[in-house]
C-alpha cells in the first residue's frame, strides 16, 4: 500500500488501478476456499485465495483459440516459474488452486518450500526460538530449490550442476508437481488437458518431459519430438489427455483490466480502483 499512498499524495489526479492476482479464483466454492479452522478466521479473511490468477486468466482466455475442443473441459494449468502453482480449470473457470492464504503453499518453488505441516512453523518458533521475521525470511528466501540444493534457485543452474543435491532438488520439484496434479485431477473428477506455462514450463523441455511422465497414469501419452521441437501440443494425437505449452502474459491481463476499468469510469476520475473483483 505504501507506493499507492505515496502516489496518491504526490499525483492525486492520477488514476491508480490495482489488479489482484487472486481475483480469478474468487469463484471458488466454499470447500476449496475454507481452511478447517473455526469460522471466525474465515470471516476475518483467513481463506485459500490462490495466486497467479492473472496468468491463469490469460491461459483461460487463450485456450479457446489454441485448443477449442478442450477449452470447456477439465484442465490443469501449471504455472512453473520462480513462483510455482497449479490451477484446476473447469469450463475456463478456476475451481481449485495449490496456493492458499499466501503464495507459500503447494508446489516447491525457487526459494519457497511449498506445502508444509504447520507443526514445522510451531517447532521453529517454540523450540528453535526463531522470530516470526526470521521464519518469514526462511520461507520466502531460503527454502525451496535453493534450500534443498544449496546450489541455486534457478532450474537452469540445477540442470547443469553435477551436485547430487541439485539433482535431488529437481527430483523433489517433479515429484511434488506429480502429487499436486493428482490432487487437482481429483478436484476436477478427471482430466482432459494439462498446460505448462511460465519460466520453467515454457522453456525447459527436460522438466516438461519429467513432469509429464508423472501424468501417464492420468492418460497422457507424451510426444518427445514435439516437446524437443518446442511445439504447442506436446502429447501424441491419440493421447487421452492433451498436453500443451502456452506462454503466459500477465502484463496483458493487467493492461486489459486497466483499460476496461478506466474506459468504464471515464469522466468520474477514479482515485483508486480495483480491477476484476
Ligand atoms: P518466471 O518466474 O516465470 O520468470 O520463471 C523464472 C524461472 O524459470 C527461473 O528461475 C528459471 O528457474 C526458469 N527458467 C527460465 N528459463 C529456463 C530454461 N531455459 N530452462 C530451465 N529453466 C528455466
Amino acid at each position: 500500500l505504501a507506493p499507492i499512498r505515496t502516489l496518491l499524495d504526490r499525483r492525486p489526479e492520477l488514476p491508480q488501478v490495482a489488479c489482484f492476482d487472486t481475483a480469478f479464483h474468487r469463484g471458488h466454492g466454499a470447500l476449496a476456499d475454507y481452511y478447517a479452522l473455526p469460522e471466525r478466521f474465515y470471516k476475518e479473511g483467513v481463506r485459500r485465495y490462490g495466486f497467479h490468477g492473472l496468468s491463469y486468466e490469460y491461459i483461460a482466455q487463450r485456450l479457446p483459440q489454441v485448443a477449442p475442443n478442450i477449452a470447456k473441459g477439465r484442465v490443469i494449468v501449471a504455472h512453473l516459474g520462480s513462483g510455482a502453482s497449479m490451477c484446476a480449470l473447469a469450463n475456463g473457470r478456476s475451481v481449485e488452486s495449490t496456493l492458499g492464504f499466501t503464495a507459500l503453499d503447494g508446489l516447491a518453488m525457487g526459494t519457497r518450500p511449498g506445502q508444509l505441516d504447520p507443526g514445522v512453523v510451531l517447532y521453529l518458533i517454540a523450540e528453535k526460538g526463531m522470530t516470526p521475521a526470521a521464519v518469514q525470511d526462511l520461507f520466502y528466501k531460503e527454502s525451496g530449490l535453493k534450500g534443498l540444493s544449496g546450489v541455486s534457485n534457478d532450474v537452469r543452474e540445477l540442470l547443469e550442476s553435477a551436485d547430487p543435491k541439485a539433482a535431488f532438488a529437481l527430483d523433489y520439484f517433479v515429484y511434488r508437481a506429480g502429487l499436486f496434479a493428482g490432487m487437482l485431477a481429483a478436484a476436477l473428477g478427471g482430466l482432459d488437458a494439462f498446460v505448462f506455462t511460465a519460466g520453467i514450463g515454457e522453456n525447459s523441455a527436460p522438466m516438461r518431459a519429467r513432469i509429464t511422465e508423472k501424468l501417464a497414469w492420468l492418460g497422457v501419452t507424451f510426444d518427445q519430438d514435439a516437446n524437443a521441437a518446442r511445439k504447442s501440443l506436446i502429447s501424441r494425437k491419440d493421447s487421452r489427455v492433451a498436453v500443451y505449452v502456452i506462454p503466459t502474459n500477465e502484463e496483458l491481463m493487467i493492461a486489459q483490466h486497466t483499460l476496461e476499468l478506466l474506459s468504464t469510469n471515464r469522466g468520474t476520475s477514479p482515485k483508486l480502483s480495483t480491477a476484476a473483483q
